[in-house]
């Protein structure tokens, strides 16, 4: 991390035959970075399709910037990315541990 903020360019430069899964928390926790979108977008481009990108939004709903692109609709364009929310947060649920996947049909049916 740099800054705070997770580092793009070193996840993609560790990025090795035996990678199957990047986990992005974002916003991150407990900074509270936002990865901007065209930086989230322009990374999910250049990710071998194989991998799987998880998205751990826990935080998604504290996000106020109105530029920010919602990951579900980057589901089309990059169907191995999986977008984690919870209800922990936003509705201080922490203890029922209670939260959801969004996933490209291609992926989930796998
Ligand atoms: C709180 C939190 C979780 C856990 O969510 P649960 O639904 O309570 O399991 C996962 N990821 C991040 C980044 C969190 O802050």
């Amino acid at each position: 991390m740099v800054d705070g903020l997770h580092d793009l360019n070193a996840f993609l430069s560790a990025v090795n035959e035996r990678t199957a899964v990047i986990w992005i928390c974002n916003p991150n926790n407990p900074t509270g970075n936002l990865i901007p979108s065209e930086e989230l977008i322009e990374f999910l481009s250049k990710v071998p399709e194989n991998i799987l990108v998880v998205l751990d939004e826990a935080y998604f709903e504290y996000v106020t910037d109105p530029h920010h692109t919602d990951s579900i609709r980057l589901l089309d364009q990059f169907p191995n990315i999986l977008v984690l929310r919870t209800f922990s947060k936003a509705y201080g649920l922490a203890a029922f541990r209670l939260g959801y996947a969004i996933g490209s049909p291609q992926l989930l049916q796998n």
